[in-house]
This record gives C-alpha cells, structure tokens and sequence, in this order.
C-alpha cells in the first residue's frame, strides 16, 4: 500500500504517492478549509489515506484522491479518467464564471 505505483494512460506516465492526509497542516500553512477529493467531493480530514497523483502537469495538476475513491488495485486506467474528467469540468466552471470579469477583448 505504501509503494509508489505508476501507469500509462494516452501515452502520458501517471505515478501515484500514497500518503496520509495533513488537514491540520493545510489549513495551518494555507490558511483555508481543505480541498474536496475530485472523485466524492468530501474534504480531505486527518488521517485520510490518499494517493497523490502526478503526471507533470501533463493532463490535469498534481492532485489528491482518496485511496478508496481509487480502484481496488489503486491507480489503474479508470481512476486516470474520472479525475481527468473532473479537471475539465472545473476548468470549464472556472471559465465560465470568470469571464464576466477577465474576458479577453
Ligand atoms: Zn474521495
């Protein structure tokens, strides 16, 4: 469970850390509430065993999931593709809601 694990999705290398979540270390140096996990939307608490998941920006950002929200062998193909799903629609949000304000003339 504690081993580093990585996979090949469209030709991109995906990694994933296992880690137990800091929440009291987030909102001590970022000094906000927790980000939700991006597969359930629950805000990540102490304690929470998660998989940091890395692709070098290459798809989507560095991004936490819980390990439970991932498949049942952790990182596999499908988990890839709901997170991936995920960052196009909350930058598709950010779009929409920003542009009111910072459209491009
Ligand atoms: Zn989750």
């Amino acid at each position: 469970m504690a081993k580093k694990q990585k996979i090949v999705v469209a030709g991109v290398t995906h990694w994933a850390q296992p880690l137990g979540y800091l929440a009291s270390a987030w909102e001590r140096f970022k000094r906000g509430p927790t980000p939700p996990c991006p597969l359930c939307d629950e805000r990540f608490v102490d304690g929470d065993v998660t998989l940091l998941l890395i692709n070098n920006y290459k798809i989507f950002p560095n991004v936490s999931i819980h390990r439970d929200c991932a498949g049942p062998d952790g990182l596999d193909e499908d988990t890839v593709n709901q997170v991936h799903c995920s960052y196009v629609k909350a930058k598709k949000m950010y779009e929409e809601a920003t542009k009111i304000w910072f459209r491009l003339h």
